[in-house]
C-alpha cells in the first residue's frame, strides 16, 4: 500500500501541533504529510497582550515554520488556500492544488468587525491584538496614551469568545500606567458581554468571578457585564445599557467567524463559517476531513441576556490536535480512534501577578470543582510556559501541558 496524503492547513497552535503528532505515529513511508499555511512564521499568540505592552518584540513570540517541518519530513507550503473540495478531495491555494486521501483544517478565525460599527483596527477606530499586525498597531496606540493620556475602554463585543483577553488587556495597561505614575490620568471601564464577571463564554469557573471582581475594584477599573457595545468612535464607546462612555483608547475584542476559504467552500461550514465535526473532530459529513481549533464550530454553554460564545483557547486546540491526529492514525492503521473530554488550563496576566484557572470538563456541569489560584508564582509560570513551547516547537515537540497556558 502506498502512503497516504494528508494536508493540514493552518500553522499555528492546531496545524503544528497536528503535524507533529501525526508525524509521530506515522512514519513517511506511511504518510505523506503537507502542512499549508498563509504566514510562514508559527507566533505564539497567548504573547500578543506583552507585544502590545511593548514587553515582547513579535521576532521573540515567532519561529519560522519551515526548518522545523523539514526536520519532520513534513513539507511545508507558504501559500493561501481559497477553497476545499471535499467532493474531489482538493485544497486549492493561490499557487496550485492539494490532492488529500485526509484533510486537517485548523485555519483558527476571521475577526467579524462588520457586527459592530467601529470595530478596527484597520477597519475603525476601535483596536484589538487578534493578529501580529493589529497587535503592532496596538502597540503604537499604546504609545500615544501613554505621550497623551485619556480614558480608556478594554471589552469584548456581543458574541465574542475570546474574553480572557479582555482581562489581561486591563491588568496590564493598569500595571503599565501605575509605574509610569500616568494612572491617576487614565479612568479606565471594562465593558463585557459576559452575565458576570469570568463567564468566559463557559458559564464561569469556581471562584474566577469573585477573584475578577475583587481586582479589578481594588485597581479602581470600573466594568459593567450584559454590555452590549454598538458603536466604536474616537472618543467613546457606544452600548445599549448606558451613556457613551468615554474614551481614547479603545480595545475590543470582536466576534469571530471562519476563514472566508472556509465559509465559501460548499458543505464544509455552517453559517458563521465554522466546521461542524463529531467528537473525533471528524467533519460530520464530508469523509476525511478533520477540523481542529478555532476553525471548529462549538455551541455556546447556554443562553446569556447578551450572547457570549464557547471559548476555544490555546490548550483547548492542541487538545483537539492530538485527538484528531490519533484519529486519523487509527483509520490508517484500520483501528478505532479514542476521543476525550475538553479541559481547560489557562493563566491570566493580571500585571504584577497571575490568575490560575483549570477546569474539567470546560462545559457545565463538571464532576471537579474548578481550581482557582491567584499569586505571582503564575506570572512566572505564564512566562515559563511560553518559552518552553517556543524552546520545544521549534524543535518538533509539544511540551506536556500540565505547565498551564
Ligand atoms: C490576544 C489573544 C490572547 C490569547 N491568550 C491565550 C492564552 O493565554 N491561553 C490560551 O490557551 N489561548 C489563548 N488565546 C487563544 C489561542 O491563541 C487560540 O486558541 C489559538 O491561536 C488557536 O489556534 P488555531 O491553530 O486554531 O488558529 P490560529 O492561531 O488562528 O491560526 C490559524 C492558522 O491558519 C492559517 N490560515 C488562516 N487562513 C488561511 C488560509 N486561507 N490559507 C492558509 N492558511 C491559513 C494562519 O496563517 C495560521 O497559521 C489567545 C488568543 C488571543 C487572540
Amino acid at each position: 500500500m502506498g502512503a497516504v496524503r494528508i494536508v493540514v492547513v493552518g500553522g499555528s497552535f492546531g496545524g503544528l501541533a497536528t503535524a507533529y503528532e501525526l508525524r509521530r505515529h506515522l512514519s513517511p513511508e506511511r504518510a505523506e504529510i503537507t502542512l499549508v499555511a498563509k504566514d510562514d512564521q508559527f507566533r505564539f499568540v497567548p504573547s500578543f497582550p506583552w507585544v502590545a505592552m511593548g514587553q515582547r518584540r513579535l521576532e521573540q513570540i515567532s519561529f519560522p515554520l519551515a526548518g522545523p517541518l523539514a526536520n519532520k519530513h513534513v513539507a511545508f507550503a507558504q501559500e493561501t488556500v481559497t477553497g476545499i473540495d471535499t467532493a474531489t478531495r482538493v485544497v486549492s491555494t493561490n499557487a496550485g492544488e492539494h490532492p488529500y486521501d485526509f484533510l486537517v483544517v485548523a485555519t483558527g478565525h476571521r475577526s467579524a468587525n462588520e457586527a459592530v460599527e467601529g470595530l478596527g483596527p484597520f477597519d475603525g477606530p476601535g483596536h484589538s491584538p487578534m493578529s501580529a499586525g493589529e497587535t503592532e498597531e496596538l502597540a503604537q496606540a499604546i504609545g500615544r496614551l501613554l505621550a497623551d493620556p485619556g480614558p480608556v475602554v478594554i471589552g469584548a463585543a456581543p458574541g465574542a469568545s475570546c474574553i480572557g483577553p479582555v482581562y489581561e488587556l486591563a491588568f496590564e495597561l493598569d500595571h503599565l500606567l501605575r509605574h509610569r505614575k500616568l494612572r491617576h490620568q487614565v479612568p479606565m471601564t471594562v465593558l463585557t458581554p459576559e452575565p458576570f464577571l469570568g463567564h468566559m463564554g463557559m458559564g464561569g469557573a469556581g471562584k474566577i468571578r469573585q477573584l475578577l471582581e475583587g481586582a479589578l475594584e481594588e485597581r479602581d477599573i470600573a466594568y459593567r457585564t450584559s454590555v452590549a457595545i454598538t458603536k466604536i468612535t474616537e472618543d467613546a464607546v457606544e452600548s445599549t445599557d448606558a451613556a457613551p462612555t468615554p474614551s481614547v483608547l479603545s480595545i475590543v475584542i470582536p466576534p469571530l467567524a471562519g476563514v472566508e476559504a472556509v465559509a465559501a467552500s460548499p458543505g464544509l461550514a455552517n453559517p458563521k463559517g465554522f466546521i461542524p465535526v463529531d467528537d473525533h473532530y471528524r467533519h460530520h459529513q464530508a469523509d476525511g476531513v478533520y477540523a481542529v481549533g478555532v476553525a471548529v464550530a462549538l455551541p455556546p454553554a447556554g443562553d446569556t441576556p447578551v450572547p457570549v460564545n464557547f471559548p476555544k483557547t490555546g490548550h483547548m486546540t492542541e487538545q483537539m490536535a492530538k485527538i484528531a491526529a490519533r484519529d486519523l492514525t487509527a483509520r490508517v492503521e484500520g483501528r478505532e480512534g479514542a476521543t476525550a473530554e475538553l479541559s481547560a488550563r489557562c493563566i491570566l496576566d493580571m500585571g504584577d501577578r497571575g490568575a490560575y484557572m483549570a477546569v474539567d470538563p470546560v462545559r457545565p456541569p463538571r464532576d471537579r470543582i474548578p481550581t482557582v489560584s491567584e499569586g505571582r508564582q503564575w506570572l512566572y509560570a505564564k512566562q515559563a510556559f511560553e518559552r518552553a513551547y517556543l524552546f520545544s516547537a521549534r524543535r518538533g515537540k509539544l511540551v506536556p501541558t500540565a505547565l498551564g497556558w
